[in-house]
Protein backbone atom coordinates (compact mmCIF):
# COMPACT_ATOMS: atom_id res chain seq x y z
CA UNK A 1 0.00 0.00 0.00
CA UNK A 2 1.32 3.65 -0.94
CA UNK A 3 0.61 5.72 1.88
CA UNK A 4 -1.10 9.15 0.41
CA UNK A 5 -2.56 6.43 -2.26
CA UNK A 6 -6.48 7.36 -2.11
CA UNK A 7 -7.10 4.13 -4.19
CA UNK A 8 -5.30 2.24 -1.36
CA UNK A 9 -7.06 3.74 1.11
CA UNK A 10 -10.45 3.23 -0.28
CA UNK A 11 -9.57 -0.22 -0.84
CA UNK A 12 -8.68 -0.65 2.70
CA UNK A 13 -11.54 0.95 3.59
CA UNK A 14 -9.86 3.95 5.23
CA UNK A 15 -12.07 6.39 2.47
CA UNK A 16 -15.78 5.79 1.99
CA UNK A 17 -16.67 5.12 -1.44
CA UNK A 18 -19.76 3.45 -3.56
CA UNK A 19 -18.68 0.34 -4.01
CA UNK A 20 -20.34 -2.32 -6.70
CA UNK A 21 -17.83 -5.50 -6.45
CA UNK A 22 -14.87 -6.62 -4.74
CA UNK A 23 -13.43 -10.48 -4.64
CA UNK A 24 -10.44 -9.34 -2.92
CA UNK A 25 -8.04 -9.11 -5.87
CA UNK A 26 -9.70 -6.05 -7.31
CA UNK A 27 -13.16 -3.92 -6.20
CA UNK A 28 -14.98 -1.84 -8.25
CA UNK A 29 -16.69 1.84 -7.09
CA UNK A 30 -18.54 4.39 -8.94
CA UNK A 31 -16.49 7.36 -10.16
CA UNK A 32 -17.21 10.24 -7.91
CA UNK A 33 -17.30 12.81 -11.31
CA UNK A 34 -19.25 10.29 -13.49
CA UNK A 35 -18.85 11.06 -16.97
CA UNK A 36 -21.63 8.75 -18.42
CA UNK A 37 -24.58 7.30 -16.55
CA UNK A 38 -22.81 4.07 -15.45
CA UNK A 39 -19.35 5.05 -14.53
CA UNK A 40 -16.95 2.45 -12.79
CA UNK A 41 -13.61 1.90 -12.03
CA UNK A 42 -11.95 -1.52 -11.47
CA UNK A 43 -8.87 -0.98 -9.29
CA UNK A 44 -6.49 -3.70 -8.02
CA UNK A 45 -6.15 -4.40 -3.85
CA UNK A 46 -2.81 -4.40 -4.62
CA UNK A 47 -0.87 -0.81 -5.49
CA UNK A 48 0.35 -0.95 -9.36
CA UNK A 49 1.62 2.66 -10.28
CA UNK A 50 2.08 2.37 -13.80
CA UNK A 51 1.61 -0.59 -15.89
CA UNK A 52 5.59 -0.79 -17.81
CA UNK A 53 6.93 -0.48 -14.36
CA UNK A 54 4.98 -3.35 -12.63
CA UNK A 55 6.20 -6.99 -11.83
CA UNK A 56 4.77 -10.22 -13.31
CA UNK A 57 2.27 -9.91 -10.38
CA UNK A 58 1.02 -6.84 -10.52
CA UNK A 59 0.40 -7.26 -14.10
CA UNK A 60 -2.00 -10.12 -13.38
CA UNK A 61 -3.61 -7.99 -10.80
CA UNK A 62 -4.24 -4.98 -13.45
CA UNK A 63 -4.95 -7.88 -16.25
CA UNK A 64 -7.47 -9.28 -13.59
CA UNK A 65 -9.63 -6.08 -13.67
CA UNK A 66 -9.89 -6.82 -17.61
CA UNK A 67 -11.15 -10.02 -16.67
CA UNK A 68 -13.58 -9.35 -14.42
CA UNK A 69 -14.90 -5.88 -16.07
CA UNK A 70 -17.63 -7.33 -17.80
CA UNK A 71 -19.20 -9.62 -15.06
CA UNK A 72 -19.28 -6.00 -13.34
CA UNK A 73 -20.87 -4.27 -16.08
CA UNK A 74 -23.41 -6.93 -16.64
CA UNK A 75 -23.89 -7.10 -13.13
CA UNK A 76 -24.93 -3.03 -13.48
CA UNK A 77 -27.22 -3.67 -16.47
CA UNK A 78 -24.63 -2.32 -18.60
CA UNK A 79 -23.85 -4.38 -21.86
CA UNK A 80 -22.65 -1.95 -24.04
CA UNK A 81 -19.63 0.10 -23.10
CA UNK A 82 -16.26 1.71 -23.23
CA UNK A 83 -13.32 0.28 -21.32
CA UNK A 84 -10.71 2.84 -20.35
CA UNK A 85 -7.36 3.09 -18.75
CA UNK A 86 -4.94 6.71 -18.49
CA UNK A 87 -1.95 6.11 -18.44
CA UNK A 88 0.51 9.20 -17.43
CA UNK A 89 0.27 12.98 -17.96
CA UNK A 90 -0.83 12.96 -21.64
CA UNK A 91 -3.86 10.97 -20.94
CA UNK A 92 -4.97 13.03 -17.77
CA UNK A 93 -4.26 10.39 -14.95
CA UNK A 94 -5.49 11.79 -11.88
CA UNK A 95 -5.01 9.18 -9.45
CA UNK A 96 -1.22 6.95 -9.14
CA UNK A 97 -2.93 3.73 -8.73
CA UNK A 98 -3.89 1.37 -11.81
CA UNK A 99 -7.59 1.36 -12.98
CA UNK A 100 -10.02 0.42 -15.60
CA UNK A 101 -12.89 2.74 -16.13
CA UNK A 102 -16.34 1.39 -17.26
CA UNK A 103 -18.36 4.26 -19.21
CA UNK A 104 -21.53 2.81 -20.09
CA UNK A 105 -25.52 3.91 -20.04
CA UNK A 106 -25.53 6.32 -22.76
CA UNK A 107 -24.27 6.61 -26.48
CA UNK A 108 -20.24 7.73 -26.34
CA UNK A 109 -18.72 10.12 -28.85
CA UNK A 110 -15.31 9.48 -30.54
CA UNK A 111 -11.84 9.18 -28.66
CA UNK A 112 -9.94 11.50 -29.08
P1 LIG B 1 -7.80 8.88 -14.00
O1 LIG B 1 -7.88 10.22 -14.62
O2 LIG B 1 -7.81 7.77 -15.02
O3 LIG B 1 -6.66 8.76 -13.02
O4 LIG B 1 -9.16 8.68 -13.21
C1 LIG B 1 -9.32 8.94 -11.86
C2 LIG B 1 -10.79 8.95 -11.61
O5 LIG B 1 -11.00 8.79 -10.22
C3 LIG B 1 -11.49 10.25 -12.02
O6 LIG B 1 -12.51 9.95 -12.98
C4 LIG B 1 -12.06 10.78 -10.70
O7 LIG B 1 -13.34 11.38 -10.87
C5 LIG B 1 -12.12 9.54 -9.85
N1 LIG B 1 -12.03 9.74 -8.42
C6 LIG B 1 -11.17 10.52 -7.74
N2 LIG B 1 -11.36 10.41 -6.42
C7 LIG B 1 -12.36 9.51 -6.26
C8 LIG B 1 -13.02 8.97 -5.12
N3 LIG B 1 -12.68 9.32 -3.87
N4 LIG B 1 -14.03 8.08 -5.33
C9 LIG B 1 -14.39 7.73 -6.58
N5 LIG B 1 -13.78 8.20 -7.69
C10 LIG B 1 -12.80 9.09 -7.53
ZN1 LIG C 1 -2.57 2.78 -4.39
Amino acid sequence: MAESCIFCKIGNGDLPSDKVFDDGEAFAIRDIHPKAPTHVLVVPHTHIEALAEGSAAQRDAAAHCLAVAPRIAKDLGVTSYRLVVNQGPDSGQEVPHFHLHILGGRRLGAMG
